[in-house]
């Protein structure tokens, strides 16, 4: 295959209505409305998951991406769920994929409807729900010989590959036994419910593929078979169902990540055999993790392989992950744990798991605007320093020629850092709304366990140094445990507690005296109250009696600014707590 840049034929999109014959004509007829998304100037996209698993955040990009080229320019961006794959497909997976579109605030036209967004008249927009229309296609390529029933059985057909194999050939199918059969022989076949698949006969010339971000690639006679379009379940293959759609649905600009490249030679052999519109192509580069490697699910077993390897642990911690399930998992690096397994296994063993999919952004606290921002700069860049932007400029800015060739490089700290930055320049009341809202999905018991009152001042006292929304829920777990139930960081009691006198125990000692007297416990109550003992026992350095009191009152060394922390804890919890401390610690 070779691939060549060109300068002058972007925007070429061939509309190929020179009917070879009355029958290619018929087939256009098929169409319910062929011609008219290719005379009017209306651009369509789609965005067509597969709808197994969860949305990755390079989905996402590419959704993003299509709705922006197509709102932008006043056109209608349409939602296909590509559930032809029966095993693979589910429910549960669709509903999360449209959530979390509408999470990140990309809407659609056309496509199911939820939540207001979808409709249209040139459903239905489920492939499983099509296969009434993709059998009248079937049927006319069948009639006119460009596809053909073949019934070689599973074996057979690895016996091919491994032949092919074993001369150092790739393998193509040649289609010689199938093509022997007389039609009545291939009549009585399928009277006698023998499986059958129907095969595409491909036609024996180079397919020349054109990308407005890629160039123009030539990929040479004879390289694409004779490949499978209808499976033995009734289904259509990806690459049938996706050239019907792409023309039914009037799409006219297909943006799909780069590793549909080289699918696009059996769609545009597809597209002329059933006398279709030729869309615009235009294949996105795949997002890497900055070492390279592909960002994927497996990222997060990587991480618990890696924490498990480190600390010799043979079985799972209880309540995470099947046993038997565990010991394969550790001996072969190709099995993956489900979601729900890795998410237990990484909470037991408090690992952070890396983000992949957007809902592990949405559970991490990064806000959707943020997310698509910085997607956006994965692969396409308005050009100038400019960095930070809304999906009002993106959908106005957007175009294929600043979309790059290379991998993007996901880079986690720089999406950390405009997190932060969109939190830190947020008003107040939209951050404790937000971080409420998180709370209430992602952290129930949490919100229950806290006053309203202590909730608003641990946003008052986080909101400057939050990277995400979840900051707030990790960094305070202080707050909902017990008085009496509250456990001590070894560390961190042997580092600021102990030592030579004044010792940290000390100056707690000296506190909860002090404490006990103040009336004012509000943050300059409590700085008032404690401003002579720090001036003439801690020489004035707050760490000094801050950081024992961080220990008695929260376990370790981490919490909100100090009097924020007595404040939020109130005057009987924060006493008691460090009178307790001061027991334990003899
Ligand atoms: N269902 C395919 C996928 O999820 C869509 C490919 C395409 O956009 O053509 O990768």
């Amino acid at each position: 295959m070779t691939v060549r840049q060109h300068s002058d034929s972007r925007g070429a999109c061939g509309h190929q209505f020179a009917f070879a014959s009355l029958h290619d004509f018929i087939l256009v007829c098929l169409i319910r409305d062929p011609l008219m998304s290719s005379t009017s100037n209306t651009i369509v996209t789609r965005f067509a998951p597969s709808p197994s698993g969860h949305l990755h955040v390079g989905g996402a990009r590419t959704a993003l991406f299509c709705w922006a080229f197509a709102k932008g320019k006043g056109g209608t961006f349409v939602l296909r769920i590509e559930d032809t794959d029966q095993k693979r497909s589910s429910d549960a997976a669709s509903i999360g994929f449209v959530k979390d579109l509408l999470w990140l605030g990309i809407d659609w036209d056309e496509g199911p409807i939820y939540e207001g967004c979808g409709g249209g008249d040139r459903g239905p927009y489920f492939q499983a729900q099509r296969l009434d229309i993709y059998r009248k296609y079937f049927d006319a390529l069948l009639a006119s010989g460009k596809a053909y029933y073949a019934f070689e059985t599973t074996e057979e057909l690895t016996a091919l590959r491994d032949a092919a194999k074993a001369q150092n050939q790739p393998f193509r199918y040649t289609g010689d036994a199938a093509r022997a059969l007389s039609a009545d022989k291939v009549a009585e076949f399928l009277k006698a419910g023998r499986p059958a698949v129907i095969r595409f006969h491909t036609p024996p010339n180079p397919i020349t593929i054109r990308d407005e971000i890629l160039g123009e690639a030539i990929i040479p006679a004879g390289e694409t078979d004779d490949f499978v379009i209808c499976k033995a379940d009734g289904f259509p293959t990806y690459h049938f169902a996706v050239v019907v759609d792409d023309e039914l649905m009037g799409v006219t600009h297909v943006l799909r990540a780069q590793e549909h490249f080289n699918n696009t030679a059996k769609h545009i052999v597809l597209q002329d055999a059933l006398g279709f519109r030729r869309p615009v192509y235009g294949h996105l580069p795949l997002i890497f993790n900055p070492d390279g490697s592909k960002m994927s699910k497996r990222d997060k077993d990587k991480v618990l392989r890696k924490a498990i390897a480190e600390r010799g642990i043979t079985s799972p911690p209880p309540h995470t992950v099947d046993p038997a399930l565990f010991a394969v998992w550790i001996k072969d690096k190709n099995v993956q744990l489900e979601i729900a397994s890795a998410t237990a296994l990484a909470s037991a063993l408090g690992v952070v798991l890396p983000e992949i999919n957007v809902d592990d952004f949405r559970r991490s606290g990064y806000l959707p605007e943020v997310i698509c921002n910085f997607l956006s700069l994965n692969g396409w860049s308005p050009g100038g320093d400019l960095e930070k932007f809304d999906t009002e400029f993106l959908k106005s800015h957007f175009d294929l020629q600043r979309v790059v060739k290379t991998p993007a490089k996901f880079d986690r700290s720089k999406l950390l850092a405009f997190n932060l930055h969109a939190l830190q320049v947020m008003p107040r009341e939209e951050f404790v709304k937000k971080v409420a809202i998180h709370g209430r999905t992602f952290h129930p018991d949490f919100m229950a366990r806290v006053t309203e009152t202590q909730f608003r001042s641990l946003c008052d006292a986080s909101q400057e140094r939050s990277k995400t929304l979840d900051d707030l829920f990790r960094t305070n777990g202080f707050i909902t445990i017990a008085d009496d139930l509250l456990e001590w960081d070894a560390k961190a009691v042997k580092k600021v507690l102990q030592g030579t006198s004044p010792n940290g125990r000390d100056h707690l000692t000296a506190i909860s005296k002090i404490l006990a007297q103040c009336d004012d416990w509000s943050v300059q109550g409590l700085e008032s109250a404690m401003k002579p003992y720090l001036e003439t026992a801690a020489g004035g350095n707050l760490g000094t009696i801050a950081q024992p009191l961080r220990v008695a009152l929260c376990g370790g060394t981490v919490s909100p600014p100090i009097f924020d922390t007595l404040a939020i804890l109130g005057k009987a919890s924060s006493i008691k707590r460090i009178d307790r401390c001061v027991a334990a610690h003899e």
